[in-house]
């Protein structure tokens, strides 16, 4: 398993890593199969979306901001609540497929760390599971 370190920079934040996931899928040496990029984390989350235009990863954060309004009455003592519901909304891991020792991804995507309660340093665990030939 790769871990990869991602340091945001704002409460709300999609982070591309697709590079870093990309660097553990060639450093495992397989050639084909699975990739698992996974988020031990309970206020963040992953997704895969558009790389071109940034105002849609600007319009993602807006529409779940006003679908979960971070300032509301949760009864979590911590006040964050609004940051484990997106948490669970956008989910904490994706499949990527690996073929010729690369992830497969359309032309127009990018993985993104989901930051719903930064800034902070976080961790996303890589796995590559398939065959080296
Ligand atoms: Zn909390």
């Amino acid at each position: 398993m790769t871990v990869l370190s991602v340091q945001t920079a704002s409460r709300c934040q999609l982070v591309s890593i697709t590079e870093q996931v990309s660097r553990a899928v060639e450093q495992s040496g397989i050639k084909q199969g699975i990739c698992v990029v996974y988020v031990p984390h309970t206020t963040a989350g992953v997704m895969i979306n558009e790389n071109a235009d940034p105002d849609v990863r600007h319009d993602i954060l807006s529409h779940l901001e006003r679908m979960v309004p971070f300032e509301c009455s949760f009864r979590h003592v911590e006040g964050n609540s609004a940051a484990h519901i997106k948490s669970v909304l956008v989910g904490h891991s994706v499949t990527l497929i690996v073929e010729k020792g690369a992830l497969v991804l359309g032309r127009w995507q990018d993985v993104y760390f989901a930051e719903f309660d930064g800034p902070r340093r976080r961790l996303v665990y890589v796995r590559v599971v398939g065959s080296p030939g």
